[in-house]
């Protein structure tokens, strides 16, 4: 999750914290800049939050993944922006109701803060862009879209020349291949695109009741998915927004301390 520069008073905090956390930080081509950022690491160290050892079922137990160092980061020459590729655009597909897309138009506003990037809102595409080749229907009635379409062949396909990444929207479940049961979203580390889903997070349709936590949780999937966009890796070392998840109940249960601040500021700003 590099070029994360974020204004407000978060700036210090939430990016050193990032560096640490996430193990990425802004795109520093030289090695020296590289050694400054490499103190600012290790100076900032003692603020991670340890990862517990995986239990079964929770990500890290089924998923064996080595996570990525500030260095590894750096060596990857990440994607950050540049000349006028700087914006974030959001690429909704399909229908949402208007909770739903109240969820988008706050997404934006935080996603803002948190990468200090423009987020641009596209205009939403049709859902009829993805063939039936690219969808399956779970034994419960409901429908999934393939990730891999979405990304490749969408999202893809829909770069606005301004845009350093894209990033699509669905109130559909996702799944990314067919031994797969879902995914909460998807993204190319080095391909720009994203995706992310609202299907999960709300158990009934949204309204006062549960719009709250729908936002919080899509927030996380977004900044999350934008992350991996900007070349970052699951970090495997600490609490963090980068960590994988392999349900709604590991999500939520291992709040991000990043987010934390963020979200109560962040969600106090925008009014709710
Ligand atoms: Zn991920």
């Amino acid at each position: 999750m590099n070029s994360i520069v974020l204004f407000n008073g978060y700036k210090a905090l939430l990016f050193s914290l990032l560096v640490v956390f996430i193990a990425c930080s802004q795109k520093k081509e030289s090695p020296k800049s590289a050694e400054r950022d490499f103190s600012i690491v290790n100076k900032l160290e003692s603020y991670d939050i340890a990862l517990e050892r995986p239990q079964p079922g929770e990500w890290l137990f089924e998923h064996e993944e080595s996570g990525q160092s500030f260095e590894q980061y750096i060596k990857s020459k990440p994607i950050s922006p540049y000349g006028k590729r700087k914006n974030i655009y959001l690429l909704p597909i399909g229908s949402f109701s208007p909770e739903q897309e109240r969820i988008i138009l706050s997404t934006a506003e935080y996603l803002k803060i948190f990468f200090n990037l423009e987020t641009i809102i596209s205009p939403a595409v049709s859902e009829d862009v993805i063939p039936k080749t690219a969808r399956r229907t779970r034994s419960e009635g409901y429908e999934q879209l393939l990730t891999s379409y979405i990304l490749d062949e969408v999202a893809g396909k829909n770069i606005p020349p301004d845009a350093i990444v894209v990033m699509a929207i669905t109130s559909k479940d996702l799944y990314p291949s067919d031994s797969w049961n879902f995914v909460f979203g998807q993204a190319r580390l080095k391909k720009r695109v994203g995706v992310s889903s609202m299907f999960r997070y709300s158990d009934a349709p949204l309204d006062s009741s549960n719009f709250h936590i729908c936002l919080e949780r899509f927030i996380k999937t977004s900044s999350h998915e934008i992350g991996h966009m900007f070349s970052c890796q699951h970090c495997t070392h600490a609490v963090c927004v980068m960590n994988g998840s392999n349900s709604l109940y590991e999500a939520d249960s291992r709040p991000n301390k990043i987010m934390f601040g963020l979200y109560e500021k962040t969600l106090l700003e925008l009014g709710f």
